[in-house]
């Protein structure tokens, strides 16, 4: 094997496809992966994971800054101890998920705790443990968040997530910075709810964040967004409140097919240039990147299971038939295409001398037609072939459900060589615990 004959998948800098046509993830062949640990099976790059949270790192270097790993777009404890190590902090939206952040070691004090609806339990965890931050979405929260510290005889320090109605150009599911979104808290009220947290003695502001939605591919919606935001900013100081944290939410895009978003530095670049342009430099800047973070650092495995169609059922010439490869991953696995109607690449994993090439959907077991991976995809297949579904790092295994009785998928990290199970396969034992049959007596007859 030579390294100039190997083929580097787009986007995916440590997934390479070697002289003799095996697909590695860094070192390891994933035809090896999937015989270790079976299939279906997550696999991330560690380094490249590392190597993305870097590029936001290098472009703050030298300035206060906090990176909060949003980690609902991949929970891994594994990969929150990893990120943890390289000095993130966390956005979370839930109270599951500051659970997560304790187990897996990371710091209380380096997390920003935002979502519409959380609960006064939620509130009552984190002031407890000491979060950095409640990003507040609502007037309603305020209220909330208030008596709850006041009762627990805490201090909660608020952000309040402001709605620019800015169009981040991107799928209606995933854009959260629209007036129409049920999201944050509209620009034109900011300041009055601005004032009223100001005023409140459980509370106090420490910064002001926004999040304008996910797999954004240019610079410019943030440019407006931060200018929004700035503007707020200049009116709440001029009234006294201090504003010491800019946290400009995450949503940077990463390269599924054919997309050129721009890389983490040049975008903090950019809105650094910006800040200093209005003089706000001197603030910390916060971000909340997941996507960026480990999109393409995960690979999705699979196992064709079964070749249904004309290109594989010999004397089948009906000439509308569909060729399909059934998966042993689904929609459960990977909710994506089901729910967005996601595309996402799908290649072959190792060596395809000799098998012919056909158009398939590659389609999973799942009792649902919107069970699909891919639509029409040129692959050479035949029953048995591991196929990768690719840039599967985020928002995938952590949607995954146990639909139809599927247990979850397990997932590996692979360094260099070397790869760690950091989660096993659920068994159905796994799935059915804590359900109760009923007592004999209750089954009446
Ligand atoms: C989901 C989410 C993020 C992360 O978005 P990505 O597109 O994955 O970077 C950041 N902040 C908030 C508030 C979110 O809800």
């Amino acid at each position: 094997m030579t390294a100039d004959a190997s083929l580097h998948l787009p986007g995916h800098p440590h997934v390479h496809r070697d002289a003799d046509g095996h697909l590695r993830v860094e070192g390891l062949r994933v035809e090896q992966l999937a015989e270790r640990f079976g299939t279906p099976l997550y696999a991330y790059s560690r380094a490249a994971i590392v190597e993305s949270v870097r590029a936001y790192r290098r472009a703050l270097a030298g300035r206060d800054h906090l990176v909060c790993y949003a980690m609902k777009a991949n929970s891994n404890l594994a990969l929150l101890q990893l990120l943890a190590a390289e000095g993130c902090g966390f956005d979370i939206v839930s109270g599951g998920e500051l659970e997560r952040v304790l187990a897996a070691g990371g710091d209380p004090g380096r997390v920003v705790f935002s979502g519409v609806g959380k609960t006064e339990a939620e509130m009552a965890r984190a002031l407890e443990v000491g979060v950095l931050c409640f990003n507040v979405e609502s007037e309603s929260e305020i209220e909330r968040l208030a008596e709850v510290a006041a009762r627990t005889g805490r201090v909660a320090r608020v952000s309040v997530r402001v709605n620019p109605d800015v169009d981040a150009g991107t799928h209606p599911y995933i854009s959260t910075g629209l007036k129409s979104n049920k999201f944050g808290i509209a620009h034109d009220r900011a300041l009055e709810v601005y004032r009223r947290a100001a005023a409140l003695p459980s509370l106090q502001v420490v910064g002001i964040d926004c999040h304008i939605g996910s797999q954004i591919t240019d610079i410019s919606p943030y440019l407006d967004a931060l200018d929004r935001v700035l503007d707020l900013v200049e009116a709440l100081e001029r009234e006294g409140i201090r504003i010491p944290h800019l946290d400009v939410g995450g949503g940077l895009g990463i390269t599924y097919r054919d997309e050129a978003p721009p890389a983490a530095d040049a975008l903090v670049a950019a809105l650094i240039g910006h800040l200093e342009r209005r003089g706000h430099a001197h603030r910390t800047l916060m971000f909340e990147p997941g996507r960026s973070i480990v999109g393409n650092a995960g690979l999705l495995l699979t196992r064709a299971v079964v070749l249904k169609g004309p290109a594989h059922d010999t004397g089948n010439v009906d000439p509308q038939a569909k060729n399909f490869c059934i998966v042993d991953a689904a929609m459960n696995d990977l909710m994506r295409p089901a729910m967005y109607g996601a595309w996402m690449g799908i290649v072959e994993a190792g060596p395809t001398a000799g098998l012919p090439p056909a158009t398939w959907d590659v389609v999973g077991p799942v009792c649902e037609s919107g069970d699909w991976l891919g639509r029409d995809r040129v692959l050479a297949v035949k029953p048995g072939s591991l196929l990768a579904v690719l840039s599967a790092g985020a928002y995938a295994m952590s949607m995954a459900s146990n639909y139809n009785t599927r247990g979850r998928a397990a997932e590996v990290l692979v360094d260099g060589d070397r790869a760690w199970l950091i989660r096993e396969r659920e068994t159905p034992l796994d799935l059915f615990r804590g359900e109760h049959l009923l007592e004999p007596g209750a089954l009446g007859g």
